[in-house]
Protein backbone atom coordinates (compact mmCIF):
# COMPACT_ATOMS: atom_id res chain seq x y z
CA UNK A 1 0.00 0.00 0.00
CA UNK A 2 1.07 3.15 -0.99
CA UNK A 3 0.61 6.38 1.15
CA UNK A 4 2.72 8.62 -1.06
CA UNK A 5 1.36 11.17 -3.60
CA UNK A 6 4.30 11.82 -6.17
CA UNK A 7 4.33 15.25 -7.63
CA UNK A 8 7.03 16.39 -9.48
CA UNK A 9 8.32 20.09 -9.14
CA UNK A 10 10.10 22.30 -11.32
CA UNK A 11 13.42 20.40 -13.20
CA UNK A 12 15.01 18.68 -10.17
CA UNK A 13 12.26 17.92 -7.44
CA UNK A 14 10.41 15.15 -6.38
CA UNK A 15 7.57 15.66 -3.58
CA UNK A 16 6.13 12.77 -1.78
CA UNK A 17 2.67 14.46 -0.18
CA UNK A 18 1.73 12.01 2.78
CA UNK A 19 -1.80 11.01 2.24
CA UNK A 20 -2.58 8.47 5.04
CA UNK A 21 -4.94 8.86 7.88
CA UNK A 22 -2.35 9.01 10.58
CA UNK A 23 0.40 12.11 11.15
CA UNK A 24 3.47 11.81 8.88
CA UNK A 25 5.21 14.17 6.80
CA UNK A 26 5.90 15.02 3.12
CA UNK A 27 8.80 14.02 1.52
CA UNK A 28 10.97 15.82 -1.20
CA UNK A 29 13.73 13.72 -3.26
CA UNK A 30 16.54 15.25 -5.44
CA UNK A 31 17.36 12.02 -7.56
CA UNK A 32 20.86 11.41 -9.33
CA UNK A 33 22.48 15.13 -7.94
CA UNK A 34 25.31 13.94 -5.96
CA UNK A 35 28.41 12.37 -6.91
CA UNK A 36 29.03 8.60 -7.17
CA UNK A 37 26.99 5.21 -6.20
CA UNK A 38 24.30 7.26 -4.07
CA UNK A 39 23.26 10.05 -5.86
CA UNK A 40 19.69 11.13 -4.52
CA UNK A 41 19.29 13.83 -1.57
CA UNK A 42 15.96 13.04 0.37
CA UNK A 43 14.46 15.60 2.83
CA UNK A 44 12.27 14.47 5.72
CA UNK A 45 12.07 10.87 5.27
CA UNK A 46 9.33 11.17 8.16
CA UNK A 47 8.25 8.37 10.25
CA UNK A 48 9.23 4.66 10.51
CA UNK A 49 5.47 3.85 11.27
CA UNK A 50 2.66 6.01 12.65
CA UNK A 51 0.45 5.94 15.78
CA UNK A 52 -2.41 3.97 13.24
CA UNK A 53 0.31 1.96 12.80
CA UNK A 54 0.50 2.90 8.66
CA UNK A 55 4.03 1.95 7.34
CA UNK A 56 5.20 5.05 6.58
CA UNK A 57 8.89 4.28 5.68
CA UNK A 58 7.85 1.09 3.25
CA UNK A 59 5.32 3.83 1.57
CA UNK A 60 7.86 6.34 0.90
CA UNK A 61 10.27 3.77 -0.17
CA UNK A 62 7.71 2.32 -2.93
CA UNK A 63 6.90 5.46 -3.83
CA UNK A 64 10.08 6.33 -4.76
CA UNK A 65 10.54 2.95 -6.69
CA UNK A 66 7.60 3.81 -8.87
CA UNK A 67 9.37 6.92 -9.66
CA UNK A 68 12.38 4.82 -10.65
CA UNK A 69 14.42 5.49 -7.74
CA UNK A 70 16.22 3.26 -4.77
CA UNK A 71 16.45 4.24 -1.13
CA UNK A 72 19.44 2.42 -0.90
CA UNK A 73 20.90 5.06 -3.36
CA UNK A 74 19.91 8.38 -1.56
CA UNK A 75 23.60 9.37 -0.29
CA UNK A 76 22.36 12.31 1.63
CA UNK A 77 19.31 12.95 4.35
CA UNK A 78 18.37 16.22 5.74
CA UNK A 79 16.05 17.16 8.15
CA UNK A 80 14.30 20.53 8.64
CA UNK A 81 14.01 19.94 11.86
CA UNK A 82 14.46 16.75 14.38
CA UNK A 83 10.46 15.82 15.29
CA UNK A 84 9.77 12.37 15.19
CA UNK A 85 7.34 12.72 11.92
CA UNK A 86 10.34 14.05 10.10
CA UNK A 87 13.52 12.33 11.22
CA UNK A 88 12.32 8.75 12.69
CA UNK A 89 13.02 6.56 9.53
CA UNK A 90 16.84 8.91 9.37
CA UNK A 91 18.24 5.46 10.71
CA UNK A 92 17.56 3.35 8.33
CA UNK A 93 17.91 5.15 5.53
CA UNK A 94 21.59 5.87 7.28
CA UNK A 95 21.38 1.82 7.49
CA UNK A 96 20.60 0.96 4.53
CA UNK A 97 22.36 3.45 2.12
CA UNK A 98 25.18 4.03 4.03
CA UNK A 99 23.77 8.43 3.56
CA UNK A 100 25.17 11.44 5.43
CA UNK A 101 22.57 13.21 7.20
CA UNK A 102 22.84 16.58 8.07
CA UNK A 103 20.62 18.99 10.27
CA UNK A 104 21.35 22.62 11.79
CA UNK A 105 23.43 22.65 14.46
CA UNK A 106 20.90 24.27 16.80
CA UNK A 107 18.79 21.84 15.95
CA UNK A 108 21.12 19.11 16.39
CA UNK A 109 21.82 20.58 20.37
CA UNK A 110 18.28 20.31 20.96
CA UNK A 111 17.72 17.09 19.68
CA UNK A 112 20.36 15.78 22.49
CA UNK A 113 19.15 17.84 25.29
CA UNK A 114 15.18 17.72 24.42
CA UNK A 115 14.11 16.58 21.19
CA UNK A 116 14.79 12.82 21.92
CA UNK A 117 12.44 13.00 24.71
CA UNK A 118 9.44 13.48 21.93
CA UNK A 119 10.47 10.26 20.65
CA UNK A 120 9.73 8.93 24.10
CA UNK A 121 6.55 10.36 24.61
CA UNK A 122 5.28 9.11 21.18
CA UNK A 123 6.36 5.84 22.09
CA UNK A 124 8.99 5.60 19.49
CA UNK A 125 12.64 5.17 19.79
CA UNK A 126 15.50 8.37 19.07
CA UNK A 127 16.92 7.30 15.88
CA UNK A 128 20.91 7.02 16.39
CA UNK A 129 22.14 9.63 13.58
CA UNK A 130 25.00 11.54 14.10
CA UNK A 131 25.03 14.80 11.33
CA UNK A 132 28.32 14.67 8.69
CA UNK A 133 28.17 18.34 8.88
CA UNK A 134 25.78 20.98 9.80
CA UNK A 135 23.26 22.97 7.63
CA UNK A 136 23.85 27.02 7.98
CA UNK A 137 22.53 30.07 6.31
CA UNK A 138 23.33 30.43 2.99
CA UNK A 139 24.22 28.73 0.17
CA UNK A 140 24.35 24.59 0.15
CA UNK A 141 25.81 23.50 -3.13
CA UNK A 142 25.19 20.15 -4.29
CA UNK A 143 26.31 17.44 -6.99
CA UNK A 144 28.55 17.90 -10.12
CA UNK A 145 28.12 20.29 -12.76
CA UNK A 146 25.28 19.31 -14.82
CA UNK A 147 23.24 17.93 -12.14
CA UNK A 148 24.31 20.49 -9.43
CA UNK A 149 21.57 21.73 -7.47
CA UNK A 150 22.11 25.29 -5.34
CA UNK A 151 19.73 25.36 -2.15
CA UNK A 152 19.62 28.51 -0.07
CA UNK A 153 19.30 26.92 3.44
CA UNK A 154 17.37 29.68 6.04
CA UNK A 155 17.27 29.30 9.81
CA UNK A 156 13.68 29.61 10.33
CA UNK A 157 13.37 28.58 14.26
CA UNK A 158 9.85 29.04 16.36
CA UNK A 159 8.48 25.95 15.80
CA UNK A 160 11.59 24.30 16.42
CA UNK A 161 14.77 25.87 17.77
CA UNK A 162 16.89 24.92 14.95
CA UNK A 163 14.33 24.40 12.25
CA UNK A 164 15.57 25.53 8.69
CA UNK A 165 13.48 26.27 5.31
CA UNK A 166 15.15 24.93 1.77
CA UNK A 167 14.75 27.54 -1.15
CA UNK A 168 15.31 26.03 -4.64
CA UNK A 169 16.11 29.85 -6.19
CA UNK A 170 16.09 28.10 -9.81
CA UNK A 171 12.59 26.20 -9.22
CA UNK A 172 11.45 29.40 -6.33
CA UNK A 173 10.75 26.06 -4.47
CA UNK A 174 10.60 26.49 -1.02
CA UNK A 175 10.47 23.80 1.74
CA UNK A 176 9.41 25.02 4.55
CA UNK A 177 9.13 22.62 7.16
CA UNK A 178 6.50 22.62 9.60
CA UNK A 179 6.98 26.80 9.98
CA UNK A 180 4.33 27.37 7.54
CA UNK A 181 1.56 25.09 5.82
CA UNK A 182 -1.37 25.86 3.51
CA UNK A 183 -3.41 28.00 5.40
CA UNK A 184 -1.89 27.49 8.80
CA UNK A 185 1.60 28.09 10.68
CA UNK A 186 3.35 25.14 12.76
CA UNK A 187 2.42 24.33 16.41
CA UNK A 188 4.53 26.31 19.08
CA UNK A 189 3.37 24.46 21.85
CA UNK A 190 5.53 22.33 22.51
CA UNK A 191 8.86 22.69 24.47
CA UNK A 192 11.76 24.16 22.18
CA UNK A 193 9.30 26.50 20.54
CA UNK A 194 8.79 30.17 20.66
CA UNK A 195 5.84 32.25 18.73
CA UNK A 196 8.19 35.26 18.57
CA UNK A 197 10.79 33.23 16.64
CA UNK A 198 7.61 32.38 14.50
CA UNK A 199 6.49 34.96 13.30
CA UNK A 200 10.21 36.68 12.51
CA UNK A 201 10.92 33.64 10.61
CA UNK A 202 7.42 33.47 8.29
CA UNK A 203 8.32 37.21 8.18
CA UNK A 204 11.93 36.28 6.37
CA UNK A 205 10.54 33.78 4.36
CA UNK A 206 7.50 35.90 2.86
CA UNK A 207 10.12 37.87 1.36
CA UNK A 208 11.11 35.47 -1.02
CA UNK A 209 10.44 35.02 -4.55
CA UNK A 210 8.31 31.59 -4.31
CA UNK A 211 6.07 29.95 -7.41
CA UNK A 212 5.50 26.82 -5.30
CA UNK A 213 5.31 26.58 -1.01
CA UNK A 214 5.70 22.73 -0.25
CA UNK A 215 5.39 22.53 3.36
CA UNK A 216 5.71 19.37 6.21
CA UNK A 217 2.26 18.80 6.46
CA UNK A 218 -0.78 18.80 4.60
CA UNK A 219 -4.11 20.56 5.63
CA UNK A 220 -7.20 20.93 4.77
CA UNK A 221 -6.67 23.91 2.71
CA UNK A 222 -4.29 21.76 0.32
CA UNK A 223 -0.68 20.39 0.49
CA UNK A 224 1.25 22.23 -1.79
CA UNK A 225 0.54 25.90 -2.70
CA UNK A 226 1.42 26.90 -5.52
CA UNK A 227 1.54 29.67 -8.17
CA UNK A 228 2.87 33.22 -7.11
CA UNK A 229 -0.01 35.21 -6.00
CA UNK A 230 -1.52 32.32 -3.75
CA UNK A 231 1.57 31.97 -1.68
CA UNK A 232 1.29 35.28 -1.65
CA UNK A 233 -1.48 35.51 -0.26
CA UNK A 234 -0.79 32.07 1.95
CA UNK A 235 1.58 34.25 3.92
CA UNK A 236 -0.80 37.00 4.65
CA UNK A 237 -3.53 34.84 5.93
CA UNK A 238 -0.99 33.09 7.97
CA UNK A 239 0.33 36.15 9.51
CA UNK A 240 -2.62 36.73 11.28
CA UNK A 241 -2.27 33.67 13.30
CA UNK A 242 1.57 34.84 14.67
ZN1 LIG B 1 7.47 19.42 13.70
Amino acid sequence: MIYHNSVRLGAKSYCYVWQGRGNNCNAILWPSVLRGESPHVLVDPGHVRNELGEPCFDSLTQAMERDGFKMDDVGLVIGTHSHPDHIEAAELVVEKSGALFTLSREEDEFYRTIGKMFFQAFGGKPPQVNPSFYLKEGDLSLGAKNSKVTVKVFLTPGHSPGSVSLYLEEDKILISGDVVFAGRIGRTDFPGCSPSLLRKSIDKLSQLDVEYLVSGHSTEAGSIVAGKDKVKRNFYTVKIFV
